[in-house]
């Protein structure tokens, strides 16, 4: 028996991912979608409200949700009136407060709350959890180089404040604070195109237990792209590449498999769903909000779609 599961939003991400995820996945259905007019997805119902789906179609008891983030306190807040369990794609809102909210309002409505990171399910991250165990890391640096024309094409919501280049660079962080110990922010330094509201690039600095830890993050990366993440630890350097889906130690590669990411977010959710069990960390998008209140923000050259 799969579970009937609709999705909310039907722009870049839904299409690249989560339909083809959900449609290969043993333990859900795609059975509707709740999108605006001019994002339909195809071949099931699409309905323009949450409440409007509920009504309709009773027997969808889990929504994804896959909008930008400004507007997901309202539909997380109408999943739960509809007492509807929810994957919450990254970043969670737009504030820390919006994403308590829902995730205190989901606990004592006792609906299920999956806050996904889908670079958490990367293949080499786990891998890498096992090898760093027992091992005395020295630094980390993480190098975090995409362009934005690339992957998100058009979108004038990632340039909304708070967003930017911290969009990618979330998704390092929710890697490196699941295999570190706590981080704490020491520095930040945030790079503003003169016509634009976020940062294209910002250089932060942690502390993990004394250990330092370096985040480059560039929205402007034209050529190859690189998701890196280098531990140097006192037993062998640990490097995972590509968003972690690939990892190698003193430069020998590893073979970590290659299950794909939505894939194991979605079996995640299955097991979360079959415990009635949420799964809410929110730690990366702490670490964005500290950056982006305490960053010193300097002035870069307007940014163009075009360039
Ligand atoms: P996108 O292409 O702009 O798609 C978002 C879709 O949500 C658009 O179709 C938008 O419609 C729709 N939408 C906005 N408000 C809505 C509402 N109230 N009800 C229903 N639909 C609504 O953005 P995206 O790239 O898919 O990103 C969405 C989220 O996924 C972001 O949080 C992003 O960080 C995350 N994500 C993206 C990627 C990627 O590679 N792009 C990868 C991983 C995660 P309109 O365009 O008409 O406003």
């Amino acid at each position: 028996m799969t579970r009937p599961i609709a999705i909310v939003g039907g722009g870049k991400i839904a299409r690249d991912q989560h339909v083809p995820a959900i449609t290969a996945s043993d333990d859900f259905t795609l059975a509707a979608a709740v999108t605006l007019p001019d994002a339909e997805l195809p071949g099931i119902p699409n309905f323009r409200t949450l409440a409007e789906m509920a009504r309709q179609m009773p027997e969808v008891k889990a929504v994804a949700l896959c909008t930008p983030p400004r507007v997901r306190h309202g539909l997380a807040l109408w999943a739960l009136e509809q007492g509807l369990d929810i994957l919450n794609e990254k970043p969670p809102a737009a504030t820390m407060a919006e994403a308590e909210d829902f995730a205190a309002r989901a606990n004592a409505a006792g609906c299920v709350l999956y806050q996904s990171w889908h670079s958490r399910e990367a293949a080499a991250v786990e891998p890498a959890r096992a090898w760093l165990k027992g091992k005395t890391i020295r630094r980390v640096a993480v190098t975090w180089k995409e362009d934005v024309r690339v992957w998100h094409p058009g979108q004038e919501w990632i340039w909304e404040p708070g967003i930017g280049v911290f969009d990618p660079g979330i998704n390092a962080l929710s890697v490196i604070t699941s295999l570190l110990p706590p981080l704490t922010l020491q520095h930040a330094e945030l790079r503003l195109p003169a016509n634009r509201q976020a940062p294209i690039a910002a250089s932060l600095a942690f502390d993990s237990a004394g250990v330092p830890v370096t985040a480059e993050f560039d929205f402007d990366q034209k050529g190859p792209q690189t998701w890196d993440i280098d531990i140097e630890t006192g037993q062998g350097a640990l490097k995972l590449s590509l968003g972690a889906s690939q990892m190698a130690v003193d430069g020998a590669a590893i073979n970590v498999g290659a299950v794909p990411e939505y894939a194991a977010l979605y079996r995640r959710f299955a097991g979360l769903l079959e415990r009635r069990q949420s799964d809410v960390d929110f730690t990366p998008f702490a670490h964005v909000a500290d950056a982006v209140r305490s960053g010193v923000r300097v002035t870069v050259k307007p940014f163009s779609w075009d360039a």
